[in-house]
């Protein structure tokens, strides 16, 4: 038993010893099935040779990857043979019988290491799986007697890159690709035109590329007014792009090439102005945001440019699918132009069904693109507002606002892949505290929330389930500029993707993918990617208790790290108070907290200001339901004492409520004085979501009859401010009572906004009495 370990072991040097390590099979993404047994170990040594099937083109490039992955963490690099040797062997071969056609078994025993795939992209994850069970700087390496059976849930596992809004290297397109096929994702979705840029060449148009790949300047900020003066360009050749084709390819990735149209394409018409309803001019766009200029439909030239350009697109990329986008096509050019309303009129396109017949010209140009490319032999996938109107007769269809396009599509039996903002979208902030972040999109998209989407609900029956072929995450660029900042943001959150993608629900435990994730986060490491490491700061579980009335404070970390905490605002240091247990916090205080490993793996302070007025953790009943999306924990949340740290609406601190009075009433368990009246506004009017307008404060001693204490209108003193915390405090000869009643009403959307005349949304995060 074990000799071979032994032998191994004597002739190393005491020191070397200690740094044999045997494979962690239990990697990212879970294998299905990881049964080990008893038994000598397979040693990786330097004669170990890798075996493929001879004049299997595809199997000797897997051999090679195979090579190259053990040589970056181990430093060994094996012979590639067709030619079996007795022992010391890693033998790859085809043929497994699975109607999966993904599906890989991997055999280890004393001999050599078996990886039989059902085809040979089969074959790759599974190399993947044996690369990721060595540790990154793995020196001796022994692979425990094991067979393990593995397959994907989803045959679609996407991740996009957009390229328009900031170009990328194609020599960066690559790296993107290593990491997507590090995570066994399949298809690179390939956003490549945008108001912004268009960044594939097409020959039979040449100045989409000699003038739409160029814009002048880009804003700064969010849209700001302001403009950084240089130019911003770049675009791949064909050659670049048939080259990107093969990389991907051999990585078992296809290339899914996007034309965004009609809409998003004042790149395109900037070229070609005679594309458009109005003529032009027209320009690169430097901003960001949907734009009314868009295809004109109406005139024929428009298809002729479509069809031309997919033509070259098709001849370039195998992929099945071509993605023609179909997003946020604004339709007010088309109501104002004469092809348009002709078109429309031949077409006899009528307002129905709750939709403009200017949505259903929309609908024609997806039928009709979708008609050339299906005789072409390709399908199409569009995002869902190719819903409104009238669906493509066999489009797929990309549902990223929410859920319900996919679920409408799937009931509709249309092909789907999710991609919901709100677990899918790489561009919004990983964490809170997004002030020490990159400039993002908004948003909040933490690591965990992507691990736990599920994305075929139970609303589906198993038929319409059996519609949803994957999910997709996504990766905008408007702010996401260079090549660090895109790793940034999607590692580690593409290794919860590929679980999500990639491991049955029922094998989905988070708290276990956080325990194997340091490993990968040490690959991650050892191949030079920037990743975020917010996963090793600490995260704080604020609960408002109501019967000690007062807020219970839980601290943990993935591995379980030692935290220390201050409650003076200062830096902890190893000479603070170690966390030790939940504890509760009454008064107002600053909580700081770090964890600090021998490793150096050191988090982020973490930093929470406790506000904790007269209200704070007194029972509080809300007589107005919140919007569900913004609801959260509930009412408690307005009297725990955490102010919303920024305009971000997103991060679980404010409370949203859509157009009506928000009444709450507030038991302070005894009459109690008070003299001010303090609540929050959270002001995105961009997102409709406006200051209040009124604010009156009641109290009572029998919860029944009510009597003003004070009241404030707010004239909409904050309605021209785009985004901003309004803070009102209403102050009053002190009065004692036991119950207070807050009512604070929204405001009717003013005539320069889109929502003129309807009643915004209201935010909140706190209701103060002091
Ligand atoms: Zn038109």
């Amino acid at each position: 038993m074990l000799i071979a370990v032994i032998a191994l072991l004597l002739s190393c040097s005491p020191k070397e010893k200690k740094s044999i390590e045997s494979a962690n099979y239990r990697v990212i993404p879970l294998p299905s099935e990881i049964v080990t047994s008893e038994g000598n170990p397979f040693v990786l040594s330097s004669s170990v040779k890798i075996v493929f099937p001879e004049g299997n083109e595809k199997m000797h490039r897997n051999a090679e990857f195979l090579a190259e992955f053990l040589n970056i963490s181990t430093g060994i690099k094996p012979d590639i043979t067709s030619t079996a040797p007795e022992k010391n062997a890693i033998i790859l071969s085809i043929g497994l019988q699975n109607p999966n056609k993904e599906a890989y078994e991997i055999a280890v025993g004393e001999n050599s290491i078996t990886i039989t795939g059902a085809s040979e992209a089969a074959v790759f994850y599974g190399i993947q799986t044996l690369r990721k069970s060595v540790s990154a700087d793995a020196k001796r390496i022994v692979f425990q007697p094991v067979k393990i059976k593995d397959e994907p849930r989803f045959a679609y596992r996407g991740m996009m890159l957009d390229v328009a809004r900031h170009f990328q290297s194609a020599d960066f397109v690559k790296r993107y690709i290593d990491i997507l096929a590090l995570h066994n994702i399949n298809r690179f979705h390939w956003h490549l035109t945008d108001d912004q840029g268009w960044r594939i060449e097409i020959k039979a148009y040449p100045k989409l590329t000699v003038v739409g790949s160029q814009r002048e300047q880009t804003v700064v900020g969010k849209n700001t007014g302001e403009y950084d003066g240089k130019p911003h360009g770049g675009f791949y050749t064909q050659e670049e792009i048939k080259d990107i084709v093969k990389y991907a390819q051999d990585r078992h990735i296809t290339v899914i090439p996007e034309i965004d149209l009609p809409g998003h394409m004042l790149a395109a018409l900037a070229a070609y102005p005679e594309l458009g309803c109005t003529g032009g001019p027209y320009e690169v766009a430097g901003s960001w945001g949907v734009f009314d200029d868009v295809l004109c439909p109406g005139k024929e030239g428009t298809f002729t440019f479509l069809e031309s350009v997919l033509s070259e697109v098709i001849e370039l990329f195998p992929s099945e699918y071509i993605h023609i986008g179909g997003d946020e096509c604004p339709k007010v050019r088309w109501e104002e132009c004469s092809d348009c309303q002709a078109r429309i009129k031949e077409l006899k396109l009528k307002d129905k069904e709750g939709h403009k017949a200017e949505h259903y010209l929309q609908s024609y140009v997806t039928a009709r693109i979708e008609k050339f490319l299906n005789n072409k032999g390709k399908s199409i996938i569009g995002w869902d507002e190719i819903l409104e109107g009238e669906l493509a007769p066999n489009a797929t269809v990309m549902s990223w606002r929410g859920m319900e396009g996919g679920i409408q599509a799937a009931q509709m039996g249309h092909d789907v892949i999710m991609t919901p903002t709100a677990y899918c979208y790489f561009d919004y902030y990983q964490t809170q505290n997004t002030d020490e972040e990159p400039l993002a999109i908004g948003g909040y998209v933490p690591i965990e929330k992507v691990y736990n989407f599920e994305p075929a609900p139970e609303i589906l029956t198993d038929k319409q389930k059996a519609r949803i072929l994957g999910l997709q995450a996504n990766l905008w660029t408007e702010y996401i500029e260079t090549p660090d900042y895109v790793e940034y943001m999607i590692m580690p959150r593409i290794a919860a993707l590929s679980e999500a993608q990639w491991v049955k629900p029922e094998k989905k435990n988070y708290e276990a993918f956080l325990t194997r994730l340091p490993g990968l986060l040490n690959l991650y490491g050892k191949l030079g990617y920037n990743y975020a490491t917010h996963v090793f700061d600490v995260q704080a579980k604020m609960i408002p208790n109501f019967e000690t009335n007062s807020l219970d404070v839980e601290l943990s970390t993935i591995d379980n790290a030692p935290v220390y905490y201050t409650l003076d605002g200062t830096v902890p240091t190893v000479s603070s108070t170690k966390y030790d247990g939940k504890f509760s916090i009454r008064e107002n205080t600053e909580i700081k907290a770090m964890a600090i490993r021998a490793s150096g793996n050191t988090s982020k302070v973490l930093s929470e200001k406790i506000n904790a007025s007269k209200a704070g953790y007194k029972p509080i009943t809300l007589l107005t339901t919140p919007d569900p999306n913004y609801r959260y924990t509930g009412e408690s949340m307005l009297v725990d004492g955490l102010f919303g740290n920024s305009t971000n609406y997103k991060t679980g601190k404010w409370m949203g409520f859509k157009g009506e009075n928000i009444v709450a009433i507030i038991d302070m368990l005894e009459p109690t004085e008070i003299s001010t009246a303090q609540i929050r506004n959270c002001v995105v009017t961009g997102d409709w979501i406006f200051d209040a307008s009124e604010i009156i404060l009641e109290s009572s001693d029998n919860n029944s009859v009510f009597t003003v204490v004070s009241s404030q209108k707010l004239l909409d003193a904050n309605t021209t401010h785009w985004s901003d915390i309004a803070v009102h405090t209403l102050s009053f000869d002190p009065v004692t009572a036991r119950y207070f009643r807050l009512t604070v009403k929204p405001t009717v959307m003013p005539a320069w906004h889109p929502g003129k005349g309807s009643k915004g949304y209201v935010f909140i995060d706190e209701i103060s009495l002091n």
